[in-house]
């Protein structure tokens, strides 16, 4: 029997003139004169979500750390009443400011009363949950979220969240803190099964007894009755309720509108309470681009929502590295490294941009030359600055 491998039959083929159907179909790390078709092993679905990555543009150059994780590729954790997954420094080791979680509660599904070191930042993405707060002064907080709903527990103050009906909820939480776990909160059953019942009782002033059915481990996320309507779900309380409020309605908010897309901000100018977490919904119509820009104040850590983008970054020292994103994916940018986000899919490109800062704070490369003398603009590039005099003076976030 006669044995003859794939190498021997390419390079026979090469030396015909054969193309080989690889670089017909154009998936291949080939563009021009350069690269070549590939031989061993791969993962062609893999490599045809990233075209970027397969053939990256003349531009990218050197060695930048990755910037992408998708949630598809995080671990989920299951429970009755729900899921979550989580993206942090430990998937994408870049992101030390950010950690997401994306989290599914079903109808009725709690996620257990808790609380942790860093503030919480949401963003609803389908259903609605019942949310629930007391701070540090004995203010209390119960409010209903539904989609494109954002809220903010700042870091320590215990909270819940419950999954309403009719099929519950669910949403991207996210960290001003890169080492984030949902594996570390300090959890209402956890706290109750490390303390001594006698000393329970004695500080809440009830009957022993009444602990003998606690659980014994942290509940995370469980099944639980439906709540009675918002209206019939209130605690009387003499302290009154929180100063600032917990929920911000973003898509009631103010967008910024191009011909190209529209950005909607959350920050502290509109939504006091969140000082450690900026945010904009962007959203790119197709061919569109969100301009060449980036942020003196932060990183920038993104959640792709729905369609699909490439981002190239530019990180001086001659390196930028351009990267595919799809919905589910997260995305990252390091602080002041300029980048544009182009929608090279059919439909809406959507995505979340957070910052760890108190203000959305951009620097737009077209405003920028714009508003600088147009001589000095022009020596540099080598461009006729009559070209220059036509350039935008405003920000326009989507062009
Ligand atoms: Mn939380
Ligand atoms: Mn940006």
């Amino acid at each position: 029997m006669q044995f003859i491998d794939r190498r021997t039959l390419l390079t026979a083929a090469a030396a015909l003139g054969v193309t080989t159907a690889a670089a017909q179909t154009n998936d291949a790390p080939i563009k021009g004169d350069k690269g070549g078709t590939i031989l061993g092993p791969r993962n062609a679905p893999r490599e045809a979500e990233n075209p970027d990555i397969l053939r990256p543009p003349e531009t990218d150059h050197g060695s930048m750390p990755n910037l992408r994780f998708s949630f598809a590729d995080a671990h989920v954790k299951m429970r009755e009443g729900g899921w979550s997954r989580e993206v942090t420094e430990r998937e994408l080791p870049v992101s030390k400011t950010m950690a997401g979680v994306n989290m599914r509660l079903k109808a009725g599904g709690v996620r257990e009363l808790h609380w942790h070191k860093p503030a919480e930042w949401a963003f609803m993405i389908a259903g609605r949950a019942r949310i629930t707060a007391v701070d540090n002064d004995g203010h209390n907080f119960i409010a209903d979220v539904g989609a494109g709903d954002l809220w903010y527990f700042p870091g320590g103050i215990p909270h819940s969240i419950q999954g309403l009906g009719d099929d519950g909820c669910e949403f991207l939480l996210a960290f001003p803190d890169g080492a984030f776990s949902e594996d570390s909160t300090f959890g209402l059953a956890d706290l109750f099964a490390h303390t001594d019942p006698a000393v329970l009782a004695k500080n809440l002033s009830i009957d022993a007894k009444a602990l003998s059915g606690i659980p014994k481990e942290e509940r995370f996320i469980f099944r639980a009755e439906l709540p009675p309507p918002l209206e019939q779900d209130t605690v009387p309380n003499p302290q009154g309720g929180v100063p600032q409020d917990m929920v911000f309605r973003l898509m009631q908010a103010p967008a910024q509108t191009s011909p190209g897309g529209w950005v909607r901000i959350a920050d502290t100018s509109n939504f006091p309470i969140s000082t450690e977490v900026a945010a904009a919904l962007v959203e790119i119509n197709p061919g569109h681009l969100r301009e060449v820009h980036w942020h003196p104040n932060s990183d920038e850590w993104q959640f792709y929502v729905s369609g699909q983008g490439r981002m190239s970054v530019f990180n001086a020292e001659g390196r930028a590295r351009t990267f595919d994103y799809q919905a589910g994916d997260v995305g990252f940018v390091p602080m002041s490294a300029s980048h544009f986000i182009e929608n090279i899919g059919s439909e809406p490109l959507r995505y979340l941009e957070l910052f760890k800062a108190r203000r959305y704070m951009d620097v737009s490369l077209t405003q920028w030359l714009a508003l600088t003398p147009h001589e000095l603009v022009a020596a540099h590039l080598n461009i006729d600055r009559t070209v220059l005099d036509g350039l935008d003076k405003d920000k326009q976030p989507v062009v």
